[in-house]
């Protein structure tokens, strides 16, 4: 549906999937397939989508990009101050 709009509206501006699901008024679930299928349509193009991690603010352990919303907990300390991670797209 917004796929291209998405694309514009994250280029160089870094956001979460919850802002954008807060700020598009969609359900955080549906920002976060229309994110997986846009990193994949953007595969073969000038653009390409950048996942900033998600970070543990405790200890600093970083998590993996597969990850697009803020997991609950950190694995290595069990501390919940986690920050959210953002999406982004960038030229290739
Ligand atoms: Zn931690």
């Amino acid at each position: 549906m917004f796929r291209r709009d998405l694309a514009e509206y994250l280029f160089h501006c870094p956001l979460s999937v919850h802002e954008i699901a807060r700020q598009m008024g969609l359900p955080i679930k549906t920002v976060a397939d229309d994110l997986a299928h846009l990193a994949r349509s953007l595969r073969h193009g000038d653009r390409r989508l950048v996942v900033h991690p998600a970070a543990c603010r405790k200890c600093g352990f970083t998590f993996g990009t597969d990850k697009l919303t803020r997991p609950g907990k950190c694995p290595k300390c069990r501390g919940t101050w986690v920050s959210d991670p953002l999406i982004e797209v960038v030229e290739r």
